[in-house]
C-alpha cells in the first residue's frame, strides 16, 4: 500500500503538486494558512486538516512547501509542529527553497526524534508543478531518496540525489543564480531590440533556436511580449533566493560578481513596490534604467 502523506503549504506550487499525488493514488492530508486552498485540496480528493499536528500525526511521509527558512523552522519546531507530532520513522521531505544550513540543522534535530529528512527543492515553476515535470534536487541519505523516489516521480521528471543533507538546497541556490542572471540578460535584450525597432516576436523566435535559447526565454516570452507580470514566481521569493546564494557563496569563497549586481536589481524592484510581481518583471527595471 502507498504511504500516507501529509502536505504542509498549499500555495502556487504546493496545491498542484499535492493534487498530482492524489491523482497518482496517494491519500493526502493537507494544512495551509488559506481556507480557500484547503477547500481546493478537499475538492481534489484530499483531506483538509485543522492544524499541522492533525495533518502529520498518522502520516508516513510529511512534505513541506512553504516560503522560506523561518516558516520551515516554525512548522518543524513549533509546539504544534512536525517534530512534536509526527511518528518516529516518518520521512520528512522539505521541498521549499531555504538556506542549506537550515536543512542540515533540521536533519540533525529530526534524527533525535527518529524522523528522517530529505531536502528536495524544485525548479520548473508553476507550469512545471501543474504538468508534473519539475526538476527535483535532493540532499540526504540514499535509502531515504530511494524510498521517496515514487513520490518524486509523480511530481517531476528530472530527479537527482545531489549529495548529503543541504546539497539539494545548494544546487537550488545555483539554479536561482542562473535563472535571475538569465532573466536579466533576456530583459536587457528585449529593451535593446524594441528601442532598435526590430520585431520582437521574430527576434525571440530566432534567438531561441540558437545558443541564446533557454527555458527562461521560452517560458517567459509571453510575459516579456505582453508585459504580463502576474506570478508565477514572485520577486519577493527570488530576492530571498539571491540572499541564500550570496551567503552560501561567500561562505565557501566563491565570487559572484554578476550575481551580486542582479541581486541588487532584484532588491530594487522590491523597494519600488514590485515585490509581488513575477520575476520576469526584471524587464520593468531595465525599462526604468532606459528612461521608459
Ligand atoms: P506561496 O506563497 O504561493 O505558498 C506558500 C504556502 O505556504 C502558502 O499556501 C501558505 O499558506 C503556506 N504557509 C506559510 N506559512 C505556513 C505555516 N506556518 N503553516 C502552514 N502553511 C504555511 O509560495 P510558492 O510560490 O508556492 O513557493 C513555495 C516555495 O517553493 C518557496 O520556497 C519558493 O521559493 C519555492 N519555489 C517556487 C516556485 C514558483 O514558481 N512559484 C518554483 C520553484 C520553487
Amino acid at each position: 500500500t502507498l504511504p500516507k502523506i501529509a502536505w504542509i503549504g498549499l500555495g502556487i506550487m504546493g496545491s498542484p503538486m499535492a493534487e498530482n499525488l492524489i491523482k497518482a493514488g496517494y491519500q493526502v492530508t493537507g494544512f495551509t494558512l488559506e481556507q480557500a486552498k484547503l477547500d481546493r485540496l478537499a475538492a481534489a480528493g484530499g483531506a483538509a486538516a485543522g492544524s499541522i499536528a492533525e495533518a502529520v500525526k498518522d502520516a508516513d511521509v510529511v512534505i513541506t512547501m512553504v516560503p522560506a527558512s523561518p516558516q520551515v523552522e516554525a512548522i518543524a519546531y513549533g509546539d504544534e509542529g512536525i517534530l512534536a507530532h509526527a511518528r518516529p520513522g516518518t520521512l520528512l521531505i522539505d521541498m521549499s527553497s531555504i538556506t542549506p544550513q537550515t536543512s542540515v540543522d533540521l536533519a540533525e534535530n529530526a534524527a533525535d526524534k527518529g524522523i528522517r529528512v530529505l531536502d528536495a527543492p524544485v525548479s520548473g515553476g508553476e507550469a512545471g508543478a501543474v504538468e508534473a515535470v519539475l526538476s527535483i534536487m535532493v540532499g540526504g541519505e540514499r535509502a531515504d531518496f530511494d524510498e521517496a523516489k515514487p513520490i518524486f516521480d509523480a511530481l517531476g521528471k528530472t530527479i537527482v540525489l545531489c549529495g548529503p543533507h543541504g546539497s539539494g538546497q545548494t544546487v537550488k541556490a545555483a539554479n536561482q543564480l542562473i535563472v535571475a542572471v538569465n532573466i536579466q540578460a533576456c530583459a536587457e535584450a528585449v529593451v535593446f531590440l524594441e528601442k532598435s525597432g526590430v520585431d520582437l516576436t521574430a527576434a525571440l523566435d530566432v534567438l531561441n533556436g540558437g545558443l541564446a535559447g533557454s527555458t527562461v526565454l521560452t517560458r517567459k516570452k509571453d510575459n516579456f511580449l505582453k508585459r504580463e507580470f502576474a506570478p508565477g514566481f514572485r520577486i519577493d521569493l527570488h530576492h530571498k533566493d539571491m540572499g541564500i546564494v550570496t551567503d552560501a557563496a561567500r561562505n565557501v569563497g566563491a565570487a559572484l560578481p554578476v550575481g551580486a549586481v542582479v541581486a541588487q536589481l532584484v532588491a530594487s524592484l522590491r523597494t519600488q513596490g514590485d515585490g509581488g510581481l513575477d520575476h520576469s518583471a526584471l524587464l520593468r527595471g531595465v525599462e526604468r534604467l532606459s528612461g521608459e
